[in-house]
């Protein structure tokens, strides 16, 4: 029996040698296949006699063939297959190149409707390498029912090599009713109120619209959903959180004063906003779960530092998770500093899995040692840096740990203290627009930190023609011979197709070739450009011991340039770097860009970044855009409006499918949305009502996470 949940292996129709290819798009059942959505259509609904064609229009023409032959071309040993074809009307050429199969398929007789561009050759009007399609009842309209792959909208669908379009259509059409079995997770009265397509209407529509108004109808009626569930998901994690209890911790305002008295710079208005929200939330018994997002360098861990001072000072205990070690090392130098002042100690945990102190009010180290090794006790905050890093069942285990009974539903005032959780902070410099923002992380509050510390200095960006190398290059010398250090980003080695990011295997070899990449841009460096100059490396083949020492090393002057791949994130301050070079610009995203350059300009030199397009041709909007754009707000903005549906790459980014994309541009589809969340969950929070909505719920739960 073929049902939604057969492997695509299992279908006769698909062929062993394709099966993997498949794969690589997602498509593992049938169900998968039939929410395999088109990127775009061809229109091909002009149909026309033959006779009525004009030069360069794009059309569709009907007829029976009179003769099909293959020959090689002269010059160049090119197969091309001819055809003459005729209706009523008048007769018509087809050519197409290197598809000999073709005067097999179409033989002389069949009819056939062929859709593509009118071109004027020496013998006049033909089409060339037109869509094609056998009409087995010329008396049916191909425009509507029977024509898939010519005459009306026709699907193209994001292929990957060994998986064609029309292949995809061919078999997408072929389990298209099976859509019938499928229940709607959309609840009548909702698709009502926002006159969405229902489910099976909507699949069909998607793939094979009669017209594009039809198309953008299932389109937002897709867009629609998957919102739906981002939001609901994020709502519910709200309300769940919201059972439990954590430390009120009171807000001491003389305090507060007297540690941002106590800083050497003053704070700027953003940062005082962002932590008088932190210090009103902790006042609350329910637990904070607040996201702290701002551009590299604008001061988050000062921000945290308070929130940790006024907890500790409460006599509770926090910790501060960073992504690696040199981080962590930084953040406890940091920290120490500010919170010394004011009898907090401090303790770093290291590699050896030991405290610093035994016993202290904050405990600073990597996310993993922190985990596994740290009796959580009488926890108050808990402060995760750049929180991407951080998958969310993680975050639940260290909540987890810190509570240690049930949920308190309706607690006694004497038995709060052993259902508390701790308060979290998450800080992030990924810049996410801010509709993003609220939808993704709908259950987080958000804090932004949107203003730079007055004296910083803005990174000059600019693009660096292949042509002006050796001008940069010699610019960069000058530089180090002042004393200051570069950082050098080899790019990113293309794979052609975005979902081979997930599969262990292929992310094996993503290293692999980012490791060529890192060590041919790094011989080069050493030997034959700067060989008088001390030059380091850095990529995800590393083990991680050699990774932080290598960038110890930076740290302490002993190199002037480190080569690294985009692999190797490197959030590490280092005020003398001053250069930021960028090899193969044009393939990083927009927001990666930015972080780059963020790793630049933190100190009182002026900072350069250098984008160094592969091409000359490619200097594209993108970079442009980021040598216009100081601000990483702004530019994510940007990002979500230059990025056409081919864009996947920086969509992958962000975790979240094109489809979401498309209605984050719609803000009126966002309101709808939330509103329409929020009156769901306030008349039935367990969705007990909406059986196949909470289990289509809980079955994407894992795949859209940004995490
Ligand atoms: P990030 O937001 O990237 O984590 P950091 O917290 O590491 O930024 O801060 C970057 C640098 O800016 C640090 O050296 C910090 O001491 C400094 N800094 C933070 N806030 C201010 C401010 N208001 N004025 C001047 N310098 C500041
Ligand atoms: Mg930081």
């Amino acid at each position: 029996m073929i049902s939604l949940q057969t492997p695509i292996e299992q279908i006769p129709k698909v062929s062993k040698r394709i099966v993997p290819a498949l794969k690589r798009l997602g498509i593992k059942t049938l169900r998968d296949l039939l929410f395999h959505f088109p990127a775009r259509y061809e229109n091909f609904s002009n149909l026309k006699p033959i006779r009525e064609i004009t030069k360069n229009e794009i059309v569709t023409v009907q007829g029976a063939i009179q003769r099909i032959a293959n020959f090689k071309t002269a010059k160049r040993g090119i197969v091309l297959t001819e055809a003459t074809i005729q209706d009523e009307t008048g007769s018509l050429k087809a050519v197409w190149f290197n598809q000999p199969f073709l005067a097999r398929t179409l033989a002389k007789g069949i009819t056939v409707s062929l859709s593509g561009k009118v071109t004027l050759g020496p013998r006049g009007l033909y089409l060339q390498n037109p869509a094609y399609e056998k009409i087995l009842n010329r008396q049916s309209p191909i425009a509507n029912a029977q024509g898939i792959h010519t005459g009306g909208l026709v699907p193209v669908y994001p292929e990957t090599e060994g998986v064609t379009s029309r292949w995809l259509r061919f078999l997408i059409k072929s389990f298209l009713p099976l859509r019938l079995q499928l229940a709607d997770p959309l609840h009548q009265e909702v698709r009502m109120r926002h006159r969405l397509l229902g489910l099976k209407e909507a699949l069909k529509a998607i793939h094979f619209p009669r017209s594009i108004e039809e198309s953008g109808r299932a389109r937002r009626r897709f867009s629609f959903e998957q919102m739906f569930f981002i939001q609901l998901r994020a709502l519910r994690a709200r309300a769940q959180l919201k059972q439990h209890r954590a430390p009120a911790i009171p807000c001491n305002i003389a305090l507060i004063k007297q540690f941002v008295r106590s800083l050497p710079f003053s704070l700027t208005d953003a940062q005082r906003r962002s932590l008088w929200e932190i210090l009103k939330d902790m006042e609350k018994s329910s637990p904070m779960n607040r996201l702290l997002e701002g551009d590299v360098g604008s001061g988050k861990t000062v921000v945290s530092a308070g929130a940790m001072l006024a907890c500790c000072r409460a006599g509770f205990a926090a910790v501060l998770m960073a992504p690696t070690e040199i981080l962590a090392q930084q953040h406890f130098a940091t920290i120490e500093k500010l919170v010394n002042p004011f009898g907090i100690t401090i303790g770093l945990m290291t590699g050896a899995q030991k405290l610093s102190k035994p016993k202290c009010d904050i405990i600073v180290g990597t996310h993993a040692l922190i985990q596994e090794h740290v009796q959580l006790e009488n926890l108050g905050l808990v402060v995760v840096d750049e929180q991407h890093r951080f998958g969310v069942s993680q975050r639940a285990t260290l909540v987890d740990r810190g509570k240690n009974a049930e949920p308190a539903r309706d607690p006694a005032p004497n038995q709060r203290e052993s259902a508390l959780v701790p308060h979290f902070l998450s800080m992030t410099a990924t810049p996410i627009p801010r509709t993003l923002a609220l939808t993704l992380y709908g259950d987080l509050d958000l804090s932004l930190l949107d203003e730079m510390p007055k004296d910083r200095l803005p990174v000059i960006t600019k693009i660096v023609e292949p042509g002006k190398r050796d001008a940069a290059y010699r610019f960069i010398r000058e530089e180090t011979q002042k004393g200051r250090q570069v950082f050098v980003i080899c790019p990113r080695i293309e794979v052609g197709d975005q979902k081979l990011e997930v599969e262990r295997h292929m992310q094996q070899k993503l290293l692999l070739t980012d490791m060529k990449a890192v060590k041919e841009e790094y011989q080069k460096l050493s030997e034959v450009i700067f060989p008088d100059l001390r030059v380091g490396m850095l990529h995800g083949k590393m083990k991680s011991g050699e990774k932080e020492r290598a960038m110890q090393q930076f740290k302490n002057g002993e190199l002037d340039i480190m080569v690294s791949t985009s692999v190797v994130e490197v959030g590490v301050d280092i005020p003398n770097a001053t250069i930021m070079m960028i090899e193969g610009a044009e393939r990083f995203g927009l927001a990666q860009l930015h972080q780059f350059r963020g790793r630049v300009g933190r100190g009182d030199a002026q900072s350069y970044c250098f984008l160094f397009p592969t091409e000359d041709g490619l200097i594209t909007k993108r970079l442009r855009a980021v040598v216009e754009t100081k601000n990483g707000f702004e530019l994510a903005e940007k990002d979500l409006e230059i990025r056409g549906p081919g864009d996947l790459l920086g969509t992958a980014q962000w975790g979240v499918s094109e489809i979401v994309v498309q209605a984050l541009r719609d803000p009126d589809l966002i309101r709808s949305v939330r509103e329409e969340a929020k009156r769901l969950l306030g008349s039935d929070p367990t969705l007990q009502a909406f059986p196949e909505l909470a289990a289509t719920l809980n079955r994407v739960e894992v795949s859209v996470h940004p995490e």
